[in-house]
């Protein structure tokens, strides 16, 4: 397996599942939050936790965001903060930037400003939950 470089922005319930579960699974972690607490509950999990405003493009640069081999940014309610963070990272040339968002504008917004991927989990997941019910076959399943 290839250990992977991975930054993941922004310490809620959805971006600290991530990030432990990437550590947990052998890879390279860097997890960032504004939030002083947030940072401190994963700080054992990670490879690395720091307090960062994702906002603050010098900030991204002196972290290497460009240099991650996954940038993931969890910050879903704050769709500005989302999208300077994802066009702070794509402009240090990171070249797999997924972002979660928390509705459909959102997702089409951060999609035009060159996210790669793009997750809505509440909405993917009540999708997913509905065809596993249906018995509906996935293509990735
Ligand atoms: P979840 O559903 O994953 O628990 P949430 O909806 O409660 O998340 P969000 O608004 O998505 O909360 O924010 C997720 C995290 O992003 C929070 O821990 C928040 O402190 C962090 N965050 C918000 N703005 C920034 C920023 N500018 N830089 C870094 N982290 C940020």
């Amino acid at each position: 397996m290839k250990v992977k470089q991975c930054l993941v922005i922004g310490l809620g319930r959805f971006g600290t599942a991530v990030a432990t579960t990437l550590y947990e699974l052998g890879h390279e972690v860097v997890a960032v939050d504004i939030e002083e607490e947030h940072v401190q509950a994963v700080t054992n999990l990670v490879t690395h936790a720091a307090i960062l405003d994702a906002t603050d493009e010098r900030a991204l640069r002196s972290i290497g965001a460009g240099d991650f081999d996954e940038v993931v940014i969890a910050i879903g309610t704050d769709i500005r903060a989302n999208i300077l963070a994802t066009m702070g990272a794509k402009g240090l040339g990171a070249t797999h930037v997924v972002c979660k968002a928390t509705d459909e504008i959102s997702a089409r917004v951060l999609e035009k400003i060159g996210a790669d991927e793009v997750i809505r989990p509440e909405h993917d997941m009540g999708v997913r939950v509905a065809q596993r019910l249906a018995g509906v076959k996935r293509k990735d399943a």
